[in-house]
């Protein structure tokens, strides 16, 4: 029967293909017992599954490298860790010994008891090592069936995954094997996922809720990564619009591609410069093609995130020097470590509790808590400075003292650098990133300590509207769209002409070309975004004209709420 349900956009596209389900969280396994005399037999059954599951991994591992963003490798680290993971086997070992349960069983019973110490912990962290869990779990009963019936494997070409989240390094794998689109019940639009999907072009829509509960595997799924829905068992004036739409996605994608070397130029003939945000290699290379005035925003914390260890000053130079060389002397901003709150890692630097996170020791209050750590950070990036411009970003900055500090060390790192007669870049510039509202209200005093700023409206727009922006059950209430926020990006944008410091919007909105007027209306003329939008806002600028949309600026600061801001934008 034809069923419509709507959730987040997490990753644009259509598709259309047979579902494919996954349930890990909730392994649908009936009670098996077995004979005591076929005990050792399980626990071998169990342990050679586990042994090809490691394999999988090492050969999926391989398959992937250079293909994908390198930090994703320390990902197979975590999973490969948690395969070893004396608690978690012996468990299962003792579970089938002592209550004589199916391999399969018992890895769920000890599933079950290792989720519920997970969910009793409020905690990120934990949180998202639980999901390593689930993964890691339906890895190894994948292999346990692959071996009893040769079940297919998870996702094939045509198919699209439904499950309840996926992992960052899961996306490469799936696109790499042809499924189409990833649907989860669980997840936001500003997850690594979510921004890993856009990376793959692979469409994502999260937070379809009832979704898991009303497929089967081989269903027709129809997946709108425009509008963040789904059908189940589309009719045919469903199939008939699908193939409408495609058609016209296609003829886009080529009249887009003409603009791949036009100028980012308004009707009224002003240059805007146009950034890129790059997580991997691709990105790289892709901003490079398209004509991105460099790179706007690296986030470094994906080089630390869920991984064991702390990449090193040699292995964190390696790959800043390659990004660095990947624009080809085009200015690269570099963001320094911005772990902490929703980006939990594995290597310990983030606290693993907080009582709330979001206001709590991240960013640039945990980098300046770790100076050696940040110290090495700074090292490693004033060193691929001397291959290429770089800037130095600084995330969640709250006060002048933390540029002061960071700045003091940036001096410190350079000259501890050139003493020992390393390669260094010479004018490395250093600047805030405007998520915090304190940051924002208080530029005057910040403006002496910072070379430009760059306005991380993902963080700003949660902190100035006390909104999380993972939280899908206050998702509603998570827009720009809101009178203090247009205030406050008017507010700085306007202190940056005046002082003549560039200022950058390098939050999702930049990426998105429903908001390409509005920014120009308020006055940004630099943009940071993901490649994969770049031509279609750069067609956004081409098709505005700078000095009417800075006109309508008064009325939009004038609405009064977000149905006021709306009427306006759609006239812009
Ligand atoms: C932001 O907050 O807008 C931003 C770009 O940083 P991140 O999404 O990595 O927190
Ligand atoms: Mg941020």
């Amino acid at each position: 029967m034809r069923t419509a349900l709507s959730g987040v956009i997490a990753s644009r596209g259509l598709a259309l293909g047979r579902v494919r389900i996954r349930e890990p969280q909730a392994l649908e396994v009936e009670e098996q017992r077995i004979e005591a005399d076929a005990v050792e037999a399980e626990v071998e059954r169990l342990h050679d599954a586990i042994a090809a599951a490691r394999d999988e991994l090492e050969a999926l591992r391989r398959t992937l490298q250079g293909s994908v963003a390198p930090e994703l490798g320390e990902f197979f680290d975590l999973h490969a860790l948690l395969l070893d993971d004396p608690e978690l086997i012996s468990g299962i070992d003792a579970l089938i010994r002592t209550g004589r349960y199916s391999a399969v069983y018992a890895l769920k019973l000890q599933r079950d008891r290792l989720a519920m110490v997970f969910d009793s912990i409020n905690d990120p962290y934990f949180r998202s090592r639980r999901e390593d869990l689930d993964q890691v779990v339906g890895r190894i009963y994948a292999q346990l069936h692959r071996r009893r019936d040769a079940a297919a494997p998870e996702g094939q070409a045509g198919e699209i995954l439904v499950t309840d989240s996926v992992a960052p390094q899961e996306l490469a794998h799936l696109s790499a094997r042809g499924v189409l689109a990833v649907v989860t019940s669980g997840g936001s639009a500003l997850s690594h996922s979510a921004i890993l999907a856009r990376s793959l072009h692979l469409p994502l829509v999260a937070a379809v809720h009832e979704l898991l509960g009303r497929v089967n595997d081989g269903d027709l799924l129809l997946v709108d990564g425009e509008r963040g829905a789904v059908i189940v068992e589309p009719d045919a004036d469903d199939l008939a619009e699908f193939q409408r739409r495609r058609r016209g996605s296609e003829r886009e994608r080529r009249r887009l591609a003409k603009l791949r070397t036009a100028p980012t130029r308004t009707a009224d003939g002003v240059d805007i410069r146009l950034f890129a945000n790059a997580e991997s290699p691709e990105d790289v290379a892709e901003a490079f093609a398209l004509g991105a005035d460099g790179v706007g925003l690296y986030r470094t914390e994906f080089l630390f995130l869920q991984r064991p260890g702390v990449p090193d000053e040699d292995e964190q130079f390696q790959i800043y020097r390659d990004l660095v060389l990947g624009m080809g002397g085009r200015p690269v901003t570099i963001r320094t470590l911005d772990l902490g709150a929703d980006k939990a890692d594995a290597t310990g630097l983030a606290l693993a509790r907080e009582p709330n996170p979001a206001l709590g020791l991240r960013g640039v209050r945990l980098s300046l808590a770790r100076r050696p750590l940040f110290a090495a950070q700074l090292r490693a990036i004033l060193r691929a400075a001397a291959y290429g411009p770089v800037r130095i970003l600084v995330p969640m900055v709250c006060s002048r003292r933390e540029m002061s500090e960071v700045r003091a060390l940036v001096t410190e790192c350079a000259e501890g650098l050139r003493s020992t007669g390393q390669a260094c870049g010479e004018r490395v510039q250093v600047g805030g990133m405007i998520e915090v509202p304190a940051a924002a209200m208080s530029l005057g005093s910040l403006k002496d300590a910072v070379d430009f700023l760059s306005i991380g409206t993902n963080d700003l727009v949660q902190y100035l509207l006390a909104v999380d922006r993972n939280n899908d059950a206050v998702a509603d209430l998570y827009s720009p769209l809101h009178p203090a926020v247009l205030r406050v990006l008017h507010d700085v944008l306007g202190s940056g002409r005046r002082w003549q410091l560039p200022v950058t919007i390098c939050g999702e909105i930049a990426g998105d070309p429903a908001y390409t007027r509005l920014l120009l209306a308020l006055g940004l003329t630099q943009f940071s975004l993901h490649p994969s939008s770049l031509l279609e806002v750069r067609r956004a600028v081409r098709d505005s004209d700078f000095g009417a949309l800075r006109r309508r600026a008064s009325p939009l600061l004038r609405a009064v709420d977000r149905e006021g801001i709306e009427r306006i934008l759609v006239r812009l």
